[in-house]
């Protein structure tokens, strides 16, 4: 019998109202004790109460919501109580819950329920971190999509045509001496191909996109002194409206900036702070592009068109931009400089635009659905081979062989999809869960 569970679901530290959640055969009684209510709660409906503890004196008076099983998050009980955000006296009712019989949730343990009693799958179970983790609205959207069951739908959809394939050719197996036609080895390809590799193949595609938008991407700038990189960021800060802070505490400064392009959370950060402290600024450069480099996903060099001292590339460098082009308009600079103006904005858009083309694959970027995890592009690109496999010994003796290949691609979708040992992957995933949710 599962034992019931109560945890903040809610940031932990002040705030407006903080919100608890119980879940679990006890969660009405519990909630009707708390409450010191005879009577039990209507479903889904908000009730004003008082809450009390062990010396029947008033802790807090919140709302007490009501979802009784099935309908609920979890599948079972579930009872909410929204009182005020003190992180102390949420704390109180906490602890006199678990005096009432409750225990403290595991992270995700909430979820984690709502997967084994059937309320979701795998995949919208992550889905519900996604959501959480979201950094732009399009990742918000995105978590969405799959928490909607959106990419479930996509899989279950492919998994159907495998299954149906397979079938076939297990059928053309066991009674291959019967009168059942010839297997139509082209026409089994060719329909493989279009109703399962197809799709798979595009799904691993997406996710260089899709996985971008919750990791976000990392850009460098470096460049000597006074080249004008803090003026770039600002310039770009403005366009973004984005927020520009100083990382205080570091023997040396990163001024960062965040925005997003494409929906993709993206920052740049200005290796400044080392200034003034060598003599030369090649060395100066040269030592900063190496390090930037090591981290970033991408290095922005960035000279000074006054300054051809300024100019010489450093090999780490991914782009290259010629800064303050406003004060030098005859452009005399080597090639493969995109020229701009931190002062007067020129050239900016066009930096974003081919800063975007070097982030992501931009043709993907149409595409309403993404594979937005590394577990699930890892499975996605295993089905995917598994698939192959079976493909190439399509011509030979062994179809049995082809078959097996087949089925372990499709026990690798529906480990996506959390069907099978759904305890070991549980623990995984819930791993990087927080309490309460
Ligand atoms: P950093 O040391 O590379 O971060 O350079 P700063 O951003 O501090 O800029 C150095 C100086 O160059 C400042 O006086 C800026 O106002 C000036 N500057 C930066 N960008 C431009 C530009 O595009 N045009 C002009 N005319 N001046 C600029």
């Amino acid at each position: 019998m599962p034992s019931t569970i109560a945890a903040l679901a809610t940031a932990p530290g002040r705030s407006g109202i903080g919100v608890i959640r119980i879940s679990g055969e006890r969660a009405l009684p519990v909630a009707r004790s708390l409450c010191r209510r005879r009577e039990g709660f209507p479903p889904r409906m908000a009730v004003l109460s008082p809450w009390y503890d062990e010396a029947r004196e008033v802790l807090d008076t919140g709302l007490v919501l009501y979802f009784p099983a099935p309908h609920s998050y979890t599948g079972e009980d579930v009872v909410e109580l929204h009182g005020h955000g003190s992180p102390v006296m949420l704390r109180a009712v906490l602890n006199r819950l678990y005096a009432l019989g409750c225990r403290p949730a595991q992270p995700g343990e909430f979820t984690r329920r709502a997967v084994l009693n059937g309320k979701m799958n795998l995949a919208q179970a992550e889905a519900v971190a996604a959501c959480i983790d979201a950094a732009t609205v399009r990742a918000g959207k995105q978590a969405q999509l799959h928490l909607a069951g959106a990419f479930g739908r996509k899989l279950e959809s492919i998994m159907d045509h495998l299954t149906g394939h397979v079938a076939h050719l297990e059928a053309c197996l066991d009674f291959s001496d019967d009168d059942l036609p010839e297997l139509d080895i082209p026409g089994l390809r060719e329909r493989l191909d279009r109703d399962v590799c197809d799709p798979i193949r595009r799904l691993v595609q997406s996710a260089s996109f899709g996985m971008r938008l919750f990791d976000g991407a990392s850009i460098a700038i470096i460049g000597a002194p006074n080249v004008g990189k803090s003026s770039l960021l600002n310039a770009l800060s403005g366009i973004d409206r984005a927020i520009v802070s100083d990382l205080p505490g570091t023997t040396r400064d990163v001024l960062e900036v965040d925005f997003e392009i494409e929906g993709i959370p993206v920052r740049l950060a200005d290796t400044a702070g080392l200034r003034e402290t060598m003599d030369s600024i090649e060395r100066e450069g040269i030592r900063r592009a190496k390090e930037a480099a090591e981290t970033a996903d991408v290095v922005v060099f960035v000279a000074d068109a006054t300054r051809p001292d300024t100019w010489p590339v450093p090999e780490e460098a991914d782009m290259c931009l010629m800064n303050k082009a406003d004060l030098s308009p005859d452009a005399s600079w080597p090639e493969g400089f995109l020229s701009i103006s931190a002062r007067t904005g020129q050239g900016l858009d066009r930096f974003r635009s081919e800063l975007a083309a070097r982030i992501v694959d931009l043709d993907l970027s149409g595409e309403d659905l993404f594979v937005t995890s590394e577990r699930h592009r890892f499975l996605l690109a295993r089905a995917l081979a598994e698939l192959e496999q079976g493909m190439e010994r399509l011509d030979g003796e062994s179809l049995d062989l082809v078959a097996a290949h087949w089925r372990q691609a499709y026990d690798a979708l529906a480990e996506i999809l959390g069907f099978g040992d759904v305890e070991s992957i549980l623990d995984r995933i819930f791993s990087r869960f927080c309490i309460g949710k």
